[in-house]
C-alpha cells in the first residue's frame, strides 16, 4: 500500500531549538526582509542574548544571514530545514484529526512537540495515507517535500465588505480557547459566511454563518481568513 521512501533519516541533523529558532524566523520573516532578534526571543520565550547566539551559531553554519543591530534572515538551507518543520507540524495535526479523533482545537501543541520526532519515512507515509492534503486543519498550507508551498490571496473579515459572502479558509490563531470560541459561533474551515452589519469604530460585526446570525468582535474577525469565491478547502 505504501512506496517506502529509500532516503530514511535515522537522527536528525539538528537540535529542536535549532529547528524551533529557523521556523520562528520562517514565520516573522514573511512580508519583511529581516527579522530582529528581539522579536524572536519574544516568540520562542528565550532571552534576547540567547536570540543572538543563537543567531551568530546559525549564522556560522550558514541557516541564515545575520547583521548586528539588522536582524536576520533565512539562507536558502535555513528555509529549507523551516519548511520541513512546518510540513512535518501540518501534516502531525491533519493525521491526528483524521485518524485519531483529535479535535481541532487540542492537535498544535502534540504537533509542537512530535514535528520535530517524526523521521522523514514516518511524514512521508503519513502524507500518502491522507492524499498529499494541500492544507491543515485550520487552513494552513502544507509544503510539498520540495519545500514549495502555496499560499492563497486571503482577506481578513474583519475587512470584509458588508454584502459579501466568502467561505473561511484559514483561522490564523492557534490557541485552543480561540478556536473553541470560533467553533461555536460556527467559524470553522469552510463555513460560509456573509458580514450583514460592521459597527463603525471598530465596533462588533454581525454575521450570517452558515445559515445564522452570529455578533463577533473586529479582533476576532482578525483570526478568520476568507476566501472570496467558494473554494475547495
Ligand atoms: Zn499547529
Amino acid at each position: 500500500m505504501f512506496a517506502v521512501n529509500d532516503r530514511i533519516s535515522t537522527t536528525r541533523e539538528y537540535s529542536e531549538a535549532i529547528e524551533d529558532f529557523l521556523k520562528a524566523v520562517y514565520m516573522i520573516q514573511r512580508g519583511q526582509e529581516r527579522v530582529p532578534t528581539s522579536a524572536l526571543a519574544e516568540m520562542l520565550k528565550i532571552s534576547p542574548s540567547s536570540a543572538s547566539e543563537m543567531a551568530k551559531k546559525l549564522a556560522r553554519a550558514h541557516l541564515v544571514e545575520h547583521e548586528p543591530y539588522r536582524g536576520v534572515r533565512l539562507t536558502q538551507g535555513g528555509r529549507r530545514v523551516a519548511l520541513e518543520i512546518i510540513r512535518n507540524h501540518r501534516l502531525l495535526e491533519l493525521f491526528l484529526v483524521r485518524t485519531l479523533g483529535y479535535g481541532w482545537d487540542e492537535v498544535h501543541e502534540e504537533a509542537e512537540r512530535l514535528e520535530h520526532a517524526v523521521s522523514e519515512r514516518l511524514i512521508q507515509r503519513i502524507a500518502e495515507f491522507l492524499g498529499h492534503p494541500r492544507f491543515d486543519p485550520h487552513g494552513d498550507p502544507i509544503p510539498d517535500p520540495t519545500g514549495d508551498i502555496h499560499y492563497r490571496d486571503l482577506i481578513p473579515l474583519a475587512e470584509y465588505s458588508p454584502a459579501h459572502t466568502g467561505r473561511v479558509a484559514r483561522l490564523s490563531d492557534q490557541s485552543p480557547e480561540m478556536l473553541r470560541y470560533l467553533a461555536e459561533k460556527g467559524l470553522t474551515v469552510g463555513a460560509t459566511v456573509e458580514v450583514l452589519k460592521a459597527d463603525p469604530f471598530d465596533g462588533p460585526l454581525t454575521l450570517r454563518v452558515n445559515g445564522n446570525e452570529q455578533v463577533i468582535g473586529v479582533n476576532v474577525a482578525q483570526c478568520v481568513l476568507l476566501a472570496p469565491e467558494p473554494e475547495n478547502v
